[in-house]
């Protein structure tokens, strides 16, 4: 087995990036950047050794990004991305391999096959790049305007890692010193070397902007799955003076009968969020012939329902309630109801619906029995593979 080393170019200061950090230390699914890409050449079988060439301002982030990864003490890079590779290439002269794959680090979607074809092509060949054909038409414009359509045929977009043999590519940039190439293979090239193109990968595109970095956010958004619930309780109403409506005590000329605090609406929201996790009713969780819930103020079986979707890794997206009855008049406690919601289940606001309706007199609520109120839930829980 030819002894193959990793050297990760992570030394650029991201410029056209324009966030303080530079984009290879930033988060991607909680994790730097440089860590994503570490961890795939650490665990794949073909590599024996990995460097990392980084700005010597950034030391802090490194370790950071490669802590417990095992990675051999990272080298300074150059004013240039040649520069910064020929000093991982001279780090590794102690250690001899037989091939280099040389990779940025902001290109954390590469594969392991792309990792093991490259490696096995330096059997046959000095060097070995990875590739997609262009499939847009390409112009060359002067001034704001197409000068002339470029023949696309033949033309391929290169990506990282670029292999090769590691004695050739460390003469190839020596006599490079001072040349403006952009990539590894340029120097190879440069030298007379044979580079094979390999098919790339589509999804391995290097992070240069900030706006990458949200439309991979965008992808991963596409991991949730919605799912929504749906609750409905009827109290009936006894002599009193006051009812307990979405966690608000409002004046009234009868009061709410139930085992807790008789607050419907939040009754059937707490419902709605269970349903909504297909984790039973709220009559499952607080029988009504346990005594401990006599009284009880129902925020408490709304919390309940809200760490259940929590404790499940989800998050509830909004809720909605609709309180049907005659009287009291709902619209004047609305936003204090909405806020205390908001509060009672970590949401903003806006995520909070209210809404009151009457039956025109007709059934329980218009003969003023009783109140009900229904409730919708929606929650977001990551995807299954
Ligand atoms: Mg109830």
């Amino acid at each position: 087995m030819p002894k193959v080393a990793a050297l990760i170019v992570a030394a650029g200061r991201g410029h056209r990036f324009g966030g303080e950090i530079p984009k290879q230390y930033c988060a991607l699914y909680g994790e730097p950047v440089l860590r994503h890409t570490l961890s795939k050449f650490v665990a794949h079988p073909d590599v024996n050794a990995i460097v990392t060439v980084i700005h010597p301002d950034d030391r802090a982030l490194y370790d950071e990004a490669a802590a417990g990864l095992g990675v051999i003490e990272p080298v300074s890079g150059g004013v240039s991305r040649r520069e910064s590779v020929y000093n991982g290439l001279e780090a590794l002269v102690n250690i001899q391999p037989d091939a280099v794959l040389i990779h940025d680090a902001a290109r954390p979607f590469f594969t392991d096959a792309l990792i093991s074809e490259i490696v096995a092509a330096l059997d046959l060949h000095v060097g070995a790049a990875p590739g997609i054909p262009v499939a847009d038409t390409l112009k060359r414009v002067r001034d704001g305007f197409v000068e002339t359509t470029v023949d696309r045929s033949g033309l391929w977009r290169v990506q990282t890692p670029q292999g090769f043999r590691y004695p050739e590519i460390l003469a190839a940039h020596k006599a490079a010193a001072g040349m403006n190439l952009t990539d590894d293979a340029a120097i190879a090239e440069k030298a007379g070397f044979d580079v094979v193109m390999l098919e790339g990968v589509e999804g391995n595109t290097k992070i240069t902007r900030a706006e990458d970095l949200d439309m991979i956010g965008l992808a991963r958004a596409a991991q949730w799955e919605y799912r929504t619930g749906q609750g409905f309780d009827v109290h009936r109403f006894e002599p009193g003076d006051k009812v307990q409506l979405c966690g608000v005590s409002i004046d009234h000329d009868k009061a709410l009968a139930g085992h807790s605090d008789a607050d419907v609406g939040l009754h059937a929201l707490t419902d709605a969020i269970l349903g909504a996790a297909a984790a039973g009713d709220i009559g499952e969780h607080f029988p009504p012939t346990d005594p401990q819930w006599r009284g009880a103020n129902s925020s408490i079986f709304l919390r309940y329902a809200a760490k259940l979707i929590t404790d499940m890794d989800a998050k509830i997206v909004n809720v909605d309630v609709t309180l049907i009855c005659e009287a009291p008049k709902v619209a004047p406690h609305r936003a204090k109801m909405r806020a205390l919601l908001a509060d009672l289940l970590n949401l903003e606001v806006d995520r909070v619906g209210i809404k009151a309706t009457t039956t025109e007199k007709l059934g329980f609520t218009g003969r003023c029995e009783g109140i009900a109120a229904q409730a919708l839930a929606t929650i977001r829980v990551r995807a299954e593979e």
